[in-house]
């Protein structure tokens, strides 16, 4: 690996950081934002995808022709970790637009289907949700049972998923549904995109233990969705997806974020005194810190691996594993030394006056435990690492 910023790069992510600079309001805290998608934020979210929208770096990485700046994987990388680092919502228009949606119909949608879908992602104008996992499949994908039945000019889609990421707020579905009941598993399955107003969609919420609704269950019944919006092959949904995971996967932001979260840390430690002393003179405070600040720098080069590899056209596998699984536990352990440090009232909520920080490490506490669920579970990538990094044999 050969990681050096060019000076564009640098130069770009200056221009980034003036951008938000003069967008963000000015007693921004990144860290004491609630759920994007709430009423209360929704707004706000909006209001910034449509700026990062006319600056065109919501797709900055697609091509020119479709609302793109061609932009490379490392000026990706930069654009992602200060997003990120700023807590700036509205980057990905819901869950997987610009991260899949997008990329996907590029390369496998009719011309009818990119003219209808792709200008509105790039201007900002339509919200997208992700609708694979159900209840008996998460990790196991493969055996979802969602179906869908030719019927004339129409698929009818019944079944239900679940941990919908801002299905309540998205426009249209991106959904993985059986084509196939009698086939292979993962030869049976064909990728849809679903108008969220259809007739038979129900949108149910889930409140997280955080307290935020973010995520949703999804029911289908008897919902038809015209076969022009077929992405890709019928039953070829699962390669079509595959073809997702060649764009931007680094993981850089758990980096960031946790960047931000440490620095916040040291800020607190510096001011507060107990037993008469600055926190930050307390050892065993110290050496957390410490650690953790060595962690942050190991995710943060672990993602530019990552990134770097899909510079030189590398298909990072086991690496992207390796950044995912270190990044979200690093989450959780930032987390834990943080309650660490504010000690009893660190469990205190946003809203108690007794609450440090906000109650903002409570709230990380409770939400990063999620994270080394979502997008595929530790176990999974300690697996995924364990053959396609160490070649061991399948278990
Ligand atoms: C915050 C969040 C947002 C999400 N957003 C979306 C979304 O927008 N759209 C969507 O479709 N899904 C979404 N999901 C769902 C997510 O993709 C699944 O939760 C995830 O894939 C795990 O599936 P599962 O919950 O069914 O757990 P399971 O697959 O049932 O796993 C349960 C436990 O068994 C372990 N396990 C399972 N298989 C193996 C194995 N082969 N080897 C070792 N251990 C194994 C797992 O690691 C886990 O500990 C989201 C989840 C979260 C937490």
């Amino acid at each position: 690996m050969d990681i050096q910023f060019t000076d564009e790069e640098v130069a770009f992510r200056e221009e980034i950081q003036q951008f938000l600079r003069d967008e963000l309001p000015d007693d921004w805290d990144p860290l004491n934002q609630g759920s994007p998608h709430s009423p209360e934020q929704l707004p706000f979210t909006k209001a910034m995808a449509d700026k990062l929208a006319d600056k065109g770096w919501l797709t900055l990485a697609w091509p020119e022709e479709y609302g793109g700046q061609a932009r490379s994987i490392m000026e990706q990388t930069v654009y992602r970790e200060e997003m990120t680092y700023w807590g700036v919502p509205g980057t990905d228009l819901g869950t997987g637009a610009i991260g899949w949606v997008g990329p996907v119909l590029m390369i496998s949608g009719t011309e009818e289907q990119k003219s209808e879908h792709l200008p509105p992602i790039a201007n900002a104008e339509r919200y997208w949700c992700t609708l694979y996992s159900e209840p008996g499949s998460g990790s196991d994908l493969a055996s979802l049972q969602t179906s869908a039945v030719r019927d004339g000019d129409d698929y009818i889609i019944n079944g239900q998923k679940i941990w919908t990421s801002s299905g309540h707020i998205a426009d249209w579905g991106w959904l993985a549904a059986r084509t196939d009941p009698d086939a292979p598993k993962h030869r049976g399955i064909s990728l849809f995109m679903l108008d969220m107003k259809s007739q038979g969609v129900t949108v149910r919420p889930i409140v997280n233990m955080a307290g935020n609704h973010e995520f949703n269950e999804v029911y289908f019944d008897n919902v038809r969705v015209p076969k022009g919006n077929l992405v890709g092959e019928e039953n070829r949904g699962w390669y079509t997806l595959a073809v997702a995971l060649d764009f931007e996967r680094s993981g850089v932001g758990y980096s960031a974020s946790a960047r931000r979260t440490l620095e916040t840390l040291v800020k607190y430690a510096k001011e507060t005194e107990r037993n008469g002393k600055p926190l930050s003179e307390d050892p065993i405070v110290r050496h957390k810190l410490a650690e953790r600040k060595i962690e942050i720098e190991v995710s943060r080069w672990l993602s530019y691996q990552v990134a770097w590899m899909q510079s030189q056209d590398m298909v990072p596998n086991a690496e992207a594993s390796m950044s995912k699984l270190f990044g979200t536990e690093l989450t959780q352990k930032v987390a834990s030394t943080g309650m660490d440090i504010l000690g009893m009232t660190g469990q205190l909520s946003k809203g108690s006056k007794w609450a440090p920080l906000q109650g903002y490490i409570q709230r990380l506490s409770l939400s990063s435990v999620s994270s080394t669920i979502a997008a595929g579970t530790s176990e999974i990538q300690r697996d995924i690492i364990a053959r396609r990094g160490l070649g061991l044999p399948r278990a």
